[in-house]
């Protein structure tokens, strides 16, 4: 299989991530050919940052755009993961997302809760965390994510999963400073287990990128969202 397709460079990424650990292709500003291509490769997870474009996406695909000539798929499964307005909670919640991976805020948190009991549904979510050094990435702070356990906020939940965190390691060539950051990440979710024990089903740890995907499974990572590894270069 040549290495530059999609499937080849899908085919190297799996090789090289332990059988137990989540791969999310993310798909972002990708054509839906290219979706196609993974689909067809056996990929399943797709990752969108972007409620409009997900929506096409979700439509294309029940067109038959994801597997043309065969039946749609309904195996496909959507992980949301970009910062998400509170504006646009109902029409993603519609698009019933598998995973909301960024969830950055208790307020965005409890309008989800309230949107997938109206649906009647139950919404899972990993909660965002910030420790990168960039002021401008977006979610809970330790201290915030610790206070939120503390005082035990999930029990008011009544539609939506809290199924563990997701977080970016500081955008640097320093390898240390990403390592820290990542082990930063797993021990926050230690420290939100030791608090909560009766926790259930949160074990998921969703972080590294294309190029820091080595570091973060090494630190713990059970899920990683790779784009340009496998699509190439993203054309905004
Ligand atoms: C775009 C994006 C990715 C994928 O990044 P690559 O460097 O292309 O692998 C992963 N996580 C989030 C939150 C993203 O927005």
């Amino acid at each position: 299989m040549a290495a530059d397709t999609i499937a080849g460079r899908l085919e190297a990424v799996r090789r090289e991530l332990p059988p137990e650990v989540e791969l999310v292709a993310v798909s972002k500003f990708h054509p839906m050919s290219a979706l196609a291509e993974a689909y067809g490769a056996g990929q399943r997870v797709f990752g969108e940052s972007r409620v409009q474009e997900l929506k096409s996406k979700v439509a294309a695909t029940l067109a038959g755009e994801m597997a043309p000539g065969a039946p749609v798929p309904d195996d496909v499964r959507w992980h949301f993961i970009g910062h998400l307005q509170r504006n646009k909670v109902r029409q993603l919640l519609a698009l019933r997302p598998a995973l909301i991976e960024s969830v950055d805020s208790t307020e965005l948190l409890e309008l989800i809760d309230s949107e997938a009991a109206r649906l009647g549904i139950v919404q899972p979510v990993l909660l965002q965390a910030h420790v990168a050094r960039e002021e401008t990435k977006t979610g809970f702070s330790p201290e915030e994510m610790l206070e939120y356990f503390t005082a035990r906020k999930f029990e008011n939940l009544r539609a939506t999963h809290i199924c563990g965190l997701m977080g970016m390691a500081s955008n640097t060539d320093d390898t240390e400073r990403v390592r820290h950051d990542f082990a930063t990440l797993r021990d926050l979710k230690r420290q939100i287990e030791a608090l909560c024990p009766d926790l259930r089903g949160f074990s998921t740890l969703s972080m590294g990128m294309s190029h820091d995907r080595g570091i973060a499974v090494e630190e713990g990572s059970t899920m990683v969202r790779i784009g340009t590894d496998i699509f190439g270069e993203r054309e905004y």
